[in-house]
């Protein structure tokens, strides 16, 4: 039945040999984290079962006073978290939020301006895969060859050019800052909403180690689990409420807040039923996030980047862009003579994860690409420090330039399964 207690062993077994590849090898891929038990308990909680459909006290299902108490907690630690005015806490992924956020702001046909994909802009902002990129009409800016930097007079040139009613920042693979104040004055400039999608740096942007997007653009979204480490899951914000700029009205004519909007951008718009369970580990992680450990953790985060990106240059590895301003950094292989399928493959049979990415301008396909995405988000949490992060770049040196060999490989696998014992990740 279905409360029997009988274990599925096909499948806990295979959720044990995940929770032993998780605590043996190093993890580099700069979009994970680990989460507490706490966050994980929550997430595996009977709140599974609970549907919420409509925001807390203006449900459309019964019995929902406990998940209304949950939900609300949530939003209020994820506006003090971010200082917003306004949050929903539903989308079920960062994917989900931006395609809410497009949904309530935008019509078929509009155009939109993001960061150009390979370049490390994300595939919800434009791509042709991607619901962004089908029903609108996606143009991008991108950094320039010589620096890896974005030149903020060009993205003004492009909007101005292509006049996209939203303008979008953010990225999967960019390891500076963004100039959010610049990006505001050019959206304003053309009458466009700008959209910063933080999803990769938001956890040291809630701990101002990073500027402040909410202060700047009119719409946030974030992914709670990268740099936030917190459950799976997305959220959008507002610092500001306003009255949305285009005059889109409901279905019945009605002309609404931008906040309105996005709540039914959300649900009805893309979803059903919120997942109060995945809410409620939301809601344990952004008070974890709030706590001053959590401060220490993001500075470290940080440290750790720096120190790594230092260690890979020692070694005469090029960085995109030369550094690195949060938790992740892209590295071109081709002064090594290496592809990114060829490092992602061989690191892995040494038990360090990255991933293969492409850097900018690259020649090679997506599926091979030229550069590896490396992070320190996972690894930081685990309580590696900056020494330990050079220490991984040796790994990872020695890794690349004895792919073809399996005993040195099988060695440094072992020193790394030996070395991960000193950091536990859970207890049982
Ligand atoms: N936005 C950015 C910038 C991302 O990096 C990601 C995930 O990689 C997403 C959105 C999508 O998040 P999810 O995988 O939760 O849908």
């Amino acid at each position: 039945t279905a409360t029997s207690t009988a274990r599925d062993t096909q499948v806990f077994d295979l959720i044990a040999k995940e929770k032993h590849r998780q605590e043996s090898g190093i993890e580099l891929i700069a979009s994970e984290n680990f989460v507490s038990p706490a966050v994980m308990e929550a997430a595996g909680s009977v709140l599974t079962n609970k549907y919420a459909e409509g925001l807390p006290g203006k449900r459309y299902y019964g019995g929902c006073e406990v998940v209304d108490q949950i939900e609300q907690i949530a939003i209020d630690r994820a506006k003090e978290l971010f200082g917003a005015s306004w949050v929903n806490v539903q989308p079920h992924s960062g994917a989900q939020a931006n395609t809410a956020v497009f949904l309530a702001c935008l019509q078929p046909g509009d155009t939109i301006l993001g960061f150009n994909l390979s370049h490390g802009g994300h595939l919800t902002h434009g791509s042709p895969v991607n619901i962004s990129g089908k029903y609108f009409r996606p143009t991008f800016y991108g950094v320039e060859q010589e620096t890896g930097v974005i030149n903020y007079d060009v993205v003004e040139e492009t909007a101005k050019r292509e006049r996209p009613k939203m303008l979008i920042c953010g990225a999967s693979a960019y390891s500076r800052d963004w100039d959010y104040v610049r990006l505001r004055a050019i959206a304003d400039e053309i009458g466009a909403l700008l959209l910063a999608d933080v999803s990769h740096p938001a956890g040291l942007i809630a701990k101002g180690l990073l500027n402040d997007p909410l202060a700047h653009a009119h719409i946030v979204t974030t992914t709670t689990h990268k740099t936030l480490r917190g459950t799976r899951g997305g959220i959008i914000m507002m610092r500001n409420d306003f009255e949305n700029p285009f005059g889109i009205k409901t279905p019945k004519g009605e002309t609404r807040t931008m906040s309105s909007l996005l709540d039914s951008g959300v649900f009805p718009g893309t979803q059903g039923g919120p997942l109060e369970h995945i809410i409620a580990a939301k809601a344990i992680g952004f008070g974890e996030a709030l706590s001053d450990d959590f401060y220490d953790y993001a500075v470290q985060v940080k440290a750790n980047a720096q120190a790594m990106a230092k260690a890979f240059l020692g070694l005469g590895y090029q960085i995109i862009s030369g550094g690195t301003d949060n938790h992740l950094m892209l590295i071109d292989l081709r002064s090594k003579g290496l592809t990114g399928k060829l490092a992602e493959n061989t690191l892995i049979r040494a038990d360090i994860t990255i991933n293969k990415n492409m850097v900018p301008f690259d020649d090679k396909s997506p599926m091979v690409t030229s550069g590896m995405r490396i992070g320190t988000a996972a690894m930081t949490t685990r309580g590696l420090k900056e020494s330990d992060m050079e220490q991984i770049v040796v790994y990872i040196d020695k890794v690349l330039m004895n792919h073809d060999n399996e005993s040195v490989l099988l060695t440094v696998k072992e020193e790394i399964n030996e070395w991960m014992k000193a950091f536990p990740l859970y207890k049982s």
